[in-house]
C-alpha cells in the first residue's frame, strides 16, 4: 500500500496500535486525544496497524480494534496502513543508511553477545553493545565471519544530548551516552520496532506523535533515527497509564480493559469518550461535554503528566447521563441483545420502548435497563418478603375489586390513576397500601416509576393476570 509523501504543513495525527488483542481504554483514550488533536486543528488523523510482530499479532485483534474504532466513532482520515505491506519500503530506506554509513552490519553471533555480557557484569558495568562492529575513521573492523547472517545497528551518536519539548510532559533529555547502537534490522533482514515506526511517522509525514508514556524511551532512538535521515521531527507528546481505582496497574484478568467489554456492560460509547477525556484531561470543572467541546477545548497542554485512576462508578454516571439524553428508540434496541442474552426473546417493540422510555432515567447502564425491564415481556416474581409485606389479608380483597375495576378501565395512564384512586378511596387504604402490592406482582419489585404509567404500558390481560384474576 503506498503512502503520501511527507507533507510539511498541516496537521497529522496518527494512532498506531499493535494487533495483538483487544484495543484497551488507555489505548482508546490515545487514540481519542490524537484524533482530537487532529481535528482541533482542522487535520489529519491516520490509521496504522503495526504488525510486524508475527508471533503476536493476529487477524482477529485487528478486527477488534477496527470494531472498536468504529464503536467509538473514532474516524480516521488515512489508512489503515499495515506495516507488514510497507517491508520494501524499510528495507529501501535501510540500504539508503547502510551507504550512508549512518547504520552499519554487525555479525556479533549470540555467543559473542553473550560473552559481552557476562564479562560487563563481571566488571560491574551496565551490560551493552561494545560497538565492535562499528566503522569509524582508522578502525580496523574484525574479519567478516563465514555463515553469519548479519543484524543491521544504527549509529547513534556517541556524545550529546538528544531532547524534545514533551507536549504533555515538558521537557524530556537523554544522554545519547546511555543508548545503544539498536538493531534496526534482524539477521532475516526484517526492520525493528523502532525503526518502523520512525519510517512511517517520516513517509506519513506526522507532525504530532501521541502516544503511551511506555514509549518515552523509545523516543530519543526514534528521534536519532530521524535525524540521521534528515527527517523533519514530529513534536511528541506522552500520555500517562490509567490505574485501576486503587492505584494499581490494570490486568486483563481481573478488570475490564478492553474497549468493548464496556459494550457489554451496556455503557454507551459516547459516554466512555467522555469519560475516557475527562480522564487526564481537563477544562475547568466541566464533566460532561459534547464530542465538538471537545474538539474545540481540547490541548496536550491541559493533559496531565501523572497517571489516572479509572472510576468505575463515575463512569456509570456519566453514562446515566447519556442514558437520559438518548431516545428511547435507540436505547430499546440496544436493551435487545441484553434481554435476549436473559433469555428474554419474545419481546413486543412497542411496548419495550413504552417500558424504556419509563425507565431510561432510572438505570445506570443498558445492561441495568433491560434488566428493568424484563418483567415487561416476563413474569418476574417478587420477594417472597416483599410479598408477605405488602400483599396482606386486609389488602387482598381490594386488590381483586382493583382488577376487577381495571377489566372495564379504559387501558390510559390517566384512567388507570382514577380506577386506583377509586379503590383506595372506598377501602379506607392509604394509596402506597394498594400501590406497593400492585408494583410486587405485576413488576416483581416496589422500586417502579409511577405505576399508572408501568401498568399503562403493560397489555391489560397480563396486568389482571399477575393481580391473580
Ligand atoms: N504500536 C505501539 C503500541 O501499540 C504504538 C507505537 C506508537 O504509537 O509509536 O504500543
Amino acid at each position: 500500500m503506498s503512502v503520501q509523501a511527507a507533507v510539511s504543513s498541516g496537521v497529522r495525527t496518527r494512532f498506531a496500535p499493535s494487533p495483538t488483542g483487544f484495543l484497551h481504554i488507555g489505548g482508546a483514550r490515545t487514540a481519542l486525544f490524537s484524533y482530537a488533536y487532529a481535528r482541533h486543528h482542522g487535520g489529519k488523523f491516520i490509521l496504522r496497524v503495526e504488525d510486524t510482530d508475527l508471533e503476536r499479532s493476529t487477524p482477529a485483534s485487528v478486527k477488534a480494534i477496527f470494531d472498536a474504532m468504529e464503536w467509538l466513532d473514532l474516524e480516521y482520515d488515512e489508512g489503515p496502513f499495515f506495516q507488514m505491506q510497507r517491508m520494501e519500503r524499510y528495507k529501501e530506506v535501510l540500504a539508503g543508511m547502510l551507504e550512508a554509513g549512518t547504520a552499519y552490519y554487525c555479525y556479533c553471533s549470540k555467543e559473542e553477545l553473550e560473552t559481552m555480557r557476562a564479562e560487563q557484569e563481571a566488571r560491574g558495568e551496565k551490560p551493552r553493545y561494545d560497538r565492535r562492529w562499528r566503522p569509524e575513521a582508522g578502525k580496523v573492523l574484525p574479519a567478516v565471519p563465514a555463515g553469519v547472517e548479519p543484524v543491521i545497528r544504527f549509529k547513534t551518536p556517541l556524545t550529546g544530548v538528544v531532547g524534545w519539548d514533551d507536549m504533555v510532559k515538558g521537557r524530556i533529555e537523554f544522554s545519547n551516552e546511555e543508548l545503544d547502537d539498536l538493531i534496526i534490522a534482524r539477521p532475516d533482514g526484517t526492520p525493528t520496532y523502532n525503526f518502523c515506526v520512525v519510517v512511517d511517522d517520516w513517509d506519513m509525514g506526522i507532525t504530532q506523535v501521541i502516544r503511551g508514556d511506555d514509549h518515552v524511551n523509545n523516543t530519543p532512538r526514534q528521534i536519532n533515527i530521524l535525524l540521521a535521515l534528515n527527517a523533519p521531527l514530529p513534536q511528541y507528546g506522552h500520555v500517562p497509564m490509567i490505574l485501576r481505582e486503587d492505584g494499581q496497574k490494570m490486568s486483563k484478568r481481573f478488570d475490564a480493559v478492553s474497549v468493548m467489554q464496556y459494550q457489554e456492560m451496556g455503557i454507551l460509547p459516547e459516554a466512555l469518550l467522555n469519560y475516557l477525556a475527562r480522564l487526564g484531561w481537563g477544562h475547568g470543572d466541566d464533566e460532561l461535554f459534547t464530542r465538538a467541546q471537545f474538539i474545540e477545548w481540547f490541548d496536550t497542554r491541559n493533559v496531565s503528566g501523572s497517571p489516572s485512576r479509572f472510576d468505575l462508578q463515575k463512569l456509570k454516571w456519566v453514562n446515566a447521563h447519556y442514558m437520559k439524553q438518548s431516545e428511547a428508540s435507540r436505547l430499546a434496541a440496544l436493551a435487545l441483545p441484553f434481554l435476549s442474552a436473559a433469555g428474554v426473546t419474545d419481546v413486543d417493540a412497542a411496548r419495550l420502548e413504552s417500558a424504556v422510555a419509563l425507565y431510561k432515567d432510572r438505570a445506570e447502564t443498558v445492561k441495568d435497563l433491560a434488566e428493568a425491564v424484563k418483567f415487561f415481556f416476563v413474569p418476574v416474581a417478587a420477594p417472597a418478603e416483599l410479598v408477605t409485606q405488602h400483599v396482606t389479608e386486609a389488602v387482598q380483597p381490594w386488590l381483586g375489586a382493583l382488577a376487577e375495576k381495571l377489566s372495564v378501565t379504559d387501558w390510559s395512564k390517566e384512567a388507570i390513576a382514577a380506577t386506583m384512586k377509586a379503590v383506595v378511596g372506598e377501602s379506607g387504604l392509604k394509596f402506597p397500601q394498594v400501590a406497593m402490592p400492585v408494583r410486587a406482582l405485576v413488576c416483581g419489585t416496589t422500586q417502579t416509576p409511577s405505576i399508572d404509567a408501568v401498568l399503562a404500558a403493560l397489555p391489560k390481560e397480563l396486568v389482571l393476570q399477575r393481580l391473580g384474576s
